[in-house]
């Protein structure tokens, strides 16, 4: 390649050039790393996050999603003009990287860059310098034409200038680069292959003379060097950070989505902490501080979270960026007033930064965190600030205070206790598995099932299609007690802990190898957090289960049901389990349904509003299961069905406040409209 390529360069550059080239690049990685050492240390003040292991999945998804940039085109023309602005910039590093070679050492040549594959590299370089320079065009126009509402962010420090100054540099340098080429070109450098954007610029220069041509050569190679450097500098100070961490983050991402973290990893008993949960940037763990370097500011996590969309106070982007604003001013790069920190940095976060309203509104339904390009994580975030509320200053909406005390005194947020727990059984006889330690298989049951008037009758449901199907099962009965997920996700960890370890001492003591649940919540907090505290069952969902049982020919359907059908996937099923698929089996196992999918489904699907506690908070102004409702009407099913029980809940509450649709649009449970078919 250099033969070909750069015949002038060292030639033009002489002795001095070559000093220059030297000093551009000893002084730009000098400070760059410097940068990144100030950028490290805040990583190292922060809490430990166990990330190394299933290294093979993690190189998987590197590949997938770092690499190939897999949930980039969920949003298709912005993802694409990504993707190609992300695979240029690659492609045209090792050109970057040549440059400076060549402007030190004469025969400097990249490895494998020799002869044709030189050649080759160059023409392919060159056709990607013209794709990258109208990506950033059309990025930029993008930006200030078309201006998409989730770029737009309310606390009011304005980063859209990083945007477009980061898409200038990208773009300058293409064009540097382009320009050293055309001016080579007809300085005398010679291609084996057809260079289509060198070649054409080369025509806007031609009749010029040869001083002018080497005064062109030489001027743009200057720039394109300082520019790349001043770029890298650039890098950590704003949201093009990702460029560095993006690939990182991804490959240190949250594997077990379900799960919230505990509250310090290694350490076992809570008591010994001397303070639970997050208030201050160093509280986090080092992995969420890297999360808050690589946000992208694409503002997607914000575009798909339920909170923001019907109004509540609660932006997902912004709570990073808030986060990331503070933390870079209580952490500064450059201290020129030689103080060493900022007097802000012990500042608490909540109320300051963030206020408890926007930590209250999250639902935990982890639209954000599927829609993220670079793996951002929110719920564990979240939860950790609602544990510093609850735990160390008892702050937290009063209505679920009442919540807590019912948890706390009769193991059941609606306060009825133990002893009505199997009230919803009535004659159906159902053997308890204390009875009969034989029973392999047990129905928990789950709070709303024992207690909420509509989910005792999905309960009972469930219960005659097992015993249609001939399977022995049992349930807990007195013995059961709430899972815990409200506990956890409204930030009391202490009495989740105390839940779930009596939860797992009645299971042990009853040989309980596989569970069953209704509940996606019950279903999630045995499978992804139970094995946490040395809680390790089979779960199963209903919808899985039945579905097999269908499958398996153990359960006939015999009746049609002419009917169109709905499926709301709940969250805690749907994006934390990744089971989408056996309720729509089911469906499509029963004849005579039509089933219709809602815009929103499968991993994008909308929240019902409960989860993360907010089923026991008030609402006000628009409310999340009425958006939903909305979006159910516009596809216009008979049914809308969903598995989960609080989905369920809420969105039977939303069909009454829709008066247009009220007493006609049937909300159901799965397992109810198999039963309305066997
Ligand atoms: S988990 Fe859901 S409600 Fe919470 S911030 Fe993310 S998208 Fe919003
Ligand atoms: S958190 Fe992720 S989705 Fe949200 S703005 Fe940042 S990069 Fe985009």
């Amino acid at each position: 390649m250099h033969h070909k390529v750069q015949p002038a360069l060292e030639h033009y550059l002489g002795i001095p050039g070559s000093f220059i080239t030297l000093f551009i690049l000893i002084v730009g990685l000098a400070l760059f790393f410097y940068i990144i050492y100030k950028r490290y240390l805040l990583l190292k003040s922060a809490n430990p996050d166990p990330r190394f292991d299933s290294l093979w999945r993690r190189f998987y998804d590197l590949i997938i999603y770092g690499i190939f940039q897999k949930r980039q085109p969920r949003y298709l023309w912005i993802g694409i003009l990504h993707i190609m602005i992300f695979w240029g910039f690659v492609v045209l590093i090792l050109r970057s990287i040549a440059l400076y070679g060549l402007g030190l050492k004469a025969e400097f040549i990249l490895p494998f860059m020799g002869g044709s594959p030189g050649e080759f590299y160059h023409l392919f370089k060159d056709i990607l310098e013209i794709i990258v320079l109208f990506a950033c065009i059309a990025a930029i126009l993008r930006r200030a034409i078309s201006r998409p509402a989730r770029y737009e962010f309310k606390h009011g420090k304005a980063h859209k200038f990083h945007a477009y100054l980061v898409l200038g540099l990208i773009s300058f340098l293409m064009v540097t680069d382009i320009a050293m080429d055309g001016s080579g070109t007809l300085l005398g450098e010679k291609s084996d292959y057809w260079l289509p954007a060198a070649n054409s610029v080369s025509y806007l220069f031609n009749g010029l003379g040869p001083d002018t041509l080497k005064t062109i050569y030489l001027w743009n190679y200057w720039l394109h060097i300082l520019t790349l450097m001043v770029f890298l500098n650039y890098l950590p100070l704003g949201k093009h950070f990702h460029i560095i961490t993006g690939i990182f983050n991804v490959f240190l991402s949250k594997l077990k989505k379900g799960s919230i973290k505990p509250p310090r990893w290694g350490v076992e008993n809570i008591e010994e902490l001397d303070s639970l949960g997050v208030d201050k940037v160093e509280d986090f763990t080092w992995k969420h501080i890297l999360d808050f370097y690589t946000c992208t500011e694409c503002g997607r996590c914000t575009d798909n979270c339920p909170a923001n969309i019907v109004g509540r106070p609660l932006s997902p982007m912004e709570v990073t960026l808030k986060i990331r604003d503070y933390a870079y001013e209580s952490n500064p790069i450059f201290n020129l007033k030689g103080k060493a920190d900022s007097p802000d940095q012990n500042l608490h976060l909540i109320g300051n930064v963030i206020t408890p309203d926007e930590i209250w509104s999250c639902t935990t339904c982890g639209a954000c965190e599927e829609e993220c390009p670079v793996f951002i994580e929110y719920i564990d975030k979240m939860v950790e600030m609602r544990r510093h509320l609850v735990l160390m200053e008892s702050r937290f909406p009063p209505e679920i205070e009442k919540i807590f005390r019912n948890m706390e005194v009769y193991d059941d947020p609606w306060g009825m206790g133990r002893a009505l727990r199997t009230d919803w059984a009535g004659d159906l006889k159902i053997k308890t598995i204390t009875e009969d330690s034989d029973i392999d298989l047990l129905y928990w049951v789950g709070c709303a099932g024992a207690f909420d008037d509509r989910c005792k009758e999905v309960a009972a449901s469930l219960v005659r299609v097992l015993q249609e199907s001939g399977v022995t099962f049992g349930i807990l009965g007195k013995e059961e007690r709430c899972c815990g997920d409200f506990a956890r996700r409204t930030g009391n960890e202490y009495l989740f802990q105390v839940l779930v370890r009596k939860n797992i001492e009645i299971l042990k003591k009853c040989k309980v190898k596989k569970i069953l649940t209704s509940c996606p919540h019950c279903y999630n907090t045995f499978k992804n957090e139970y094995p946490q505290f040395g809680g390790e069952f089979e779960v199963i969902h209903h919808s899985e289960y039945i579905a097999e049982l269908i499958k398996e020919g153990n359960l006939k359907l015999s009746k049609e049901l002419d009917k169109t059908i709905s499926y709301h996937d709940p969250c805690y099923l749907g994006r934390h389990n990744g089971l989408y698929e056996a309720p729509r089996e089911i469906l499509k196992l029963i004849t005579g349904i039509k089933t219709i999918e809602l815009e929103r489904s499968r991993d994008r699907s909308f929240c019902c509003g409960a989860g993360g506690g907010r089923y026991w908070m008030e609402e006000y102004g628009k409310r999340i299961n009425e958006t939903r409702i909305d979006e159910v009407i516009e596809v216009k099913p008979d049914i809308i069905t969903t598995a989960c029980p609080y989905c369920l809940i809420m969105l039977e509450e939303g069909i009454k406040a829709k008066e247009e649709v009220s007493g006609e649009l049937k909300a159901l449970d799965i397992i109810e409209i198999v039963e309305g078919t066997i």
